[in-house]
């Protein structure tokens, strides 16, 4: 038995200006073949389907195709999606007549005049291999599924966590979802229910006491425990794409039971529609949560969800940092930008010698800001380590070349050259800076940060600053979505089974 495994990773945010090319997939890490299975071993949805494969007792010989990730951007260029796919599919010659293919995707990826990446290269692999061959797909939980996808894929695996701290285990609930149709016949009947809806990220944190995003993670979860299910899911697509065929979606897969995958994708698309108003987040003002942080004595996470680089914003939105420079901190502020020209700039500059320095309004000139800063050069460091807890597992960062700006009042500004994590704890000690010491960080994260800093916080705060994934999205100008749409649009009435397909 030989099963090919692949990536193709990153998360598209079209209000972003700065295109994502082909320079991003290379810069990040790309791999191909034996390389892959052997690099990737531990690493993220790839290490969970190599370590479930090594478990079976039927023990596969697992053959890597490729792994094209890119860290959250901007709409992909023509040529960068032409790229991927060639990339792709000269990968699937190369590897040969394989068994089954098991590819980890994130399912919301936009290219110029592709909305769709996912499901084109879903749909050109089915052309390619015919009806028999296996094909299972893993998803992030901010999916845009489409018909396209669901019609091409055997099974499509979705992330049941947000924070994303179930990604490797994503992986091997993938790799089992194949193994029962490969080993045990199983024979994949699914539903799909695209949902009129698109929420906020805030209130999507799975892991909460309570709340919508916790019980309708309990329900997947309890579903997919069933053993006549292959894969139950939930995707609150992720908010900040124009483009058609844009919703939540529920995807269930049952062994043979198109009853049970129907009666259940349309009960918890049901339930989702009905308290879709819970998603709406409580925002604070720039000026008052700043205040609000100065008046308390432990750590206080101010979320920047606008300028969130891992909903694919720019990075170098500083409209928080300048309300940070009017107080005097106790401890450190933290605050995380990213600007290749400030970090060149700085090169030049003795550590420990007081430089003038321009911040913001580079990367993102409509939402954002510049400031006039003067501050010293506290270090110079390249941003690289391995991350772990919302959105990977053992996964290799590297953000390039990065130095650490102190301005006389304990605020700290860590440039980095490229986008990344910019609220990993990692990120800030490799900076030398440890963040759950810190007065207030800013996390560029309007949910996921809360994975590591909610026990470490006495206070979290989602501001509301401008930014290309701003909280409350259906106030931009969005031409391509499908209409109506809540809640850019009120809906009377909507029942699941209107937009339920079957296969
Ligand atoms: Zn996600």
């Amino acid at each position: 038995m030989r099963i090919a495994i692949g990536q193709l990773w990153q998360e598209t945010n079209t209000l972003n200006p700065l295109a994502t090319t082909r320079a991003d997939f290379e810069q990040f890490g790309i791999c191909r073949g034996d390389e892959l299975v052997e690099r990737m071993a531990n690493v993220n949805e790839l290490g969970g389907f190599i370590q479930s494969m090594r478990s079976w007792a039927e023990r596969p010989e697992i053959a890597g195709l490729v792994r094209l990730p890119a860290w959250p951007s901007g709409t992909a260029t023509w040529e960068c999606f032409e790229w991927l796919r060639s990339e792709f599919f000269e990968a699937v010659d190369a590897a040969g007549s394989v068994d089954a293919y098991l590819l980890a995707l994130h399912g919301a990826m936009v290219a110029e005049r592709c909305p769709d990446v996912e499901g084109a290269i879903l749909e050109e692999l089915r052309k390619r291999v015919g009806p028999d061959v296996p094909i299972v797909a893993t998803l992030d939980l901010h999916a845009n599924i489409t018909r396209e996808m669901v019609n091409a894929a055997d099974v499509l695996v979705m992330y049941h966590s947000m924070p994303h701290i179930d990604i490797f285990e994503t992986g091997q609930r993938g790799a089992e979802a194949l193994r029962r149709i490969l080993v045990e016949g199983d024979k994949p009947s699914t539903a799909y229910c695209k949902i009129p809806a698109v929420v906020p990220a805030e209130n999507s944190n799975t892991e909460a006491d309570a709340g919508i995003a916790v019980d309708l993670k309990r329900r997947v979860v309890e579903l997919e425990a069933q053993s006549i299910v292959l894969s139950a899911g939930i995707a609150p697509v992720q908010p900040w794409m124009d483009i058609p065929q844009f919703g939540s979606s529920v995807v269930v897969t049952t062994n043979n039971d198109s009853r049970l995958a129907q009666a259940t994708c349309t009960a918890i698309a049901e339930e989702f529609w009905q308290r879709r108003q819970e998603y709406m987040p409580t925002l604070v003002s720039v000026e008052d949560a700043v205040r609000f942080a100065q008046e308390e004595n432990g750590l206080v996470v101010l979320s920047d969800a606008a300028d969130a680089t891992t909903s694919g914003a720019p990075g170098d939105s500083v409209w928080i940092l300048a309300e940070l420079l009017k107080y005097r901190w106790p401890r450190a502020a933290l605050v995380t930008v990213v600007a290749p020209e400030v970090v060149s700039q700085c090169e030049s500059v003795a550590v420990g010698t007081s430089t003038n320095i321009r911040l913001g309004g580079v990367r993102d000139s409509r939402f954002g800001t510049t400031i006039e800063l003067k501050a010293s050069i506290e270090r110079r460091f390249d941003a690289r380590f391995i991350m772990t807890g919302h959105i990977g597992k053992n996964m290799p960062i590297d953000m390039g070349r990065s130095v650490v700006l102190r301005h006389d009042n304990n605020v700290f500004v860590i440039v980095t050259t490229r986008s990344g994590p910019h609220f990993a704890p990692e990120l800030f000690r490799t900076a030398g800076l440890e963040p759950f010491d810190a007065s207030v960080v800013i996390a560029k994260s309007p949910c996921g940060f809360r994975a590591v800093y909610e026990r470490h916080a006495s206070a979290i705060y989602s501001v509301k600053a401008p930014g290309c994934a701003p909280s409350d999205f259906w106030n931009y100008d969005f031409t391509k979505i499908p209409r109506p749409l809540w809640p850019w649009d009120e809906i009377e009435r909507w029942t699941p089974t209107e937009s339920l397909m079957q296969k």
